[in-house]
């Protein structure tokens, strides 16, 4: 994980350090460096956790250092292991048990003759069941860059200087990708673009792996907003995460969180539906799942669809609270809140519906859930060929409910 040289001016008598650097010479005599012209990837480094043993080989001698991992590490030009924990970004081993004064003289030997060195890494029964990843991330990794729903002010600088560096571009739409550049004033020309869209997912995701694999920054964009959020993102996400790539994100403009906070529903709690299915049946089996949840839910929708979705979930979950959010960020933006009825009706009057939509609806209510949970209590007993006495008393003990209000409900299932 760690090349480098020896020198002739390597010494190695220091106590407290041991130090490998990228410099080329070493003047005056050093007494902590174990090797010169040192190569290290950082971000490798970086991915070392917990207590590791390290393996310094020169020639055939290998000379071993316990240490612990500095999590800050974070140097591009050395790397130190120290006896004591005090820190700074170029250390990368704190709590060492040997160092420099402590390495066999037959290899400080071979170092003054210049012998090369290597340095490897064990984190034995210390690796963590957890993956880290930390900034600042300086070899490539895959950028997820928002880019704006509709106002092109919002692009934060941040996204800009990333599309201006990367080494790729992998746009959901590269013609899409190229008009947002050119309006920006974009000077995006070093980087290769490519498409990669909901069609071409799995397959993109492997010529973008080969990119990634040579440490290139990869940005990914979508159309409009956080990529990932009903947009392509999830899919290459997981599959670099194992290969240790870092997954930055870039913030940006995202329709559903901006609808939700200007909804006026409750934004301690909340369900990203996104788009329902458009068969029926699939439609309403998902309103029923997510409908007992008392998060306030969120779901895009076209709006050629809007008014046949409005219906549906009110059907399904009753005429609870609403806030259609259309063309957010956008010249024409507008907020409908009320109940869904009425949101339907005032859309329902208009000639056309054009824009694109957020809707958020109201969570179910406390007493909903429990009702809906002892509606399925009740058909499950019946179900298993109960009888409606018995499921009347087994369920006015275990809710504390009156006998007759739970009767007539077990009345209503069974007919
Ligand atoms: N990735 C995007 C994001 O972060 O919001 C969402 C992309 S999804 C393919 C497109 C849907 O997002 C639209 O059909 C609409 O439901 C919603 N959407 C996008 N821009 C919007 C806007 N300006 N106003 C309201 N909804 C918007």
């Amino acid at each position: 994980m760690i090349k480098a040289i020896g020198h002739k001016n390597v010494r190695l008598t220091h106590d407290k350090t041991i130090e490998f650097t990228t410099d080329t010479d070493l003047t005056p005599k050093g007494t902590c460096i174990a090797g010169l012209c040192a190569q290290f990837d950082v971000s490798a480094l970086r991915r070392l956790v917990g207590e590791v043993v390290s393996y310094i080989k020169i020639d055939k001698e290998v000379f071993e250092i316990k240490g612990k991992i500095n999590p800050d590490f974070s140097s591009e030009d050395k790397v130190i292991f120290r006896r004591s924990d005090v820190c700074d970004a170029a250390t990368l081993l704190i709590n060492c048990d040997k160092l420099a004064a402590d390495m066999p003289r037959t290899m400080v030997d071979k170092l003054t003759n210049g012998a090369d060195v290597e340095v490897t890494f064990d984190m034995q029964g210390s690796q963590v069941p957890v993956q880290r990843q930390s900034a600042p991330y300086t070899n490539g990794g895959l950028y997820l860059v928002g880019v704006p729903i509709g106002n092109d002010k919002d692009l934060t600088p941040q996204a800009k200087e990333l599309l201006e560096t990367a080494d790729v571009i992998a746009a959901e739409d590269t013609r899409r990708a190229k008009a947002l550049f050119q309006r920006l004033g974009l000077d995006t020309m070093q980087a290769k673009l490519i498409a990669h869209h909901e069609h071409n997912e799995r397959a993109s995701s492997n010529g973008i792996k080969e990119f990634l694999a040579k440490g290139q920054k990869v940005v990914l964009i979508s159309d409009a907003g956080m990529p990932g959020i009903s947009d392509p993102g999830y899919v290459l996400a997981t599959e670099v995460i194992p290969e240790n790539v870092p997954v930055v994100p870039v913030s940006g403009p995202n329709a559903a969180l901006l609808a939700l906070v200007a909804s006026g529903l409750p934004t301690d709690q909340f369900s990203f539906i996104g788009f329902l299915p458009r068969a029926k049946g699939a439609k309403t089996a998902k309103l029923k799942e997510v409908g007992q949840r008392q998060d306030t839910l969120i779901f895009y929708e076209a709006p050629h669809r809007i008014l046949e979705t409005l219906e549906a979930i009110q059907e399904t979950l009753g005429d609870r609270q609403a806030c259609l959010a259309r063309e957010l960020t956008k010249v024409h933006e507008e907020f409908l809140r009320g109940s869904l009825s009425a949101i339907y009706q005032a859309l329902s009057q208009r000639d056309k519906i054009l824009g694109e939509i957020a809707l958020v609806v109201e969570g179910a209510e406390e007493t909903d859930v429990a009702e809906e949970a002892l509606d399925d209590e009740i058909k499950a007993l019946l179900a298993e060929g109960k009888r409606a006495k018995e499921v009347r008393d087994l369920l006015a003990e275990k809710y504390g409910l009156p006998k007759k209000e739970i009767y007539a409900k077990v009345l209503e299932f069974k007919e």
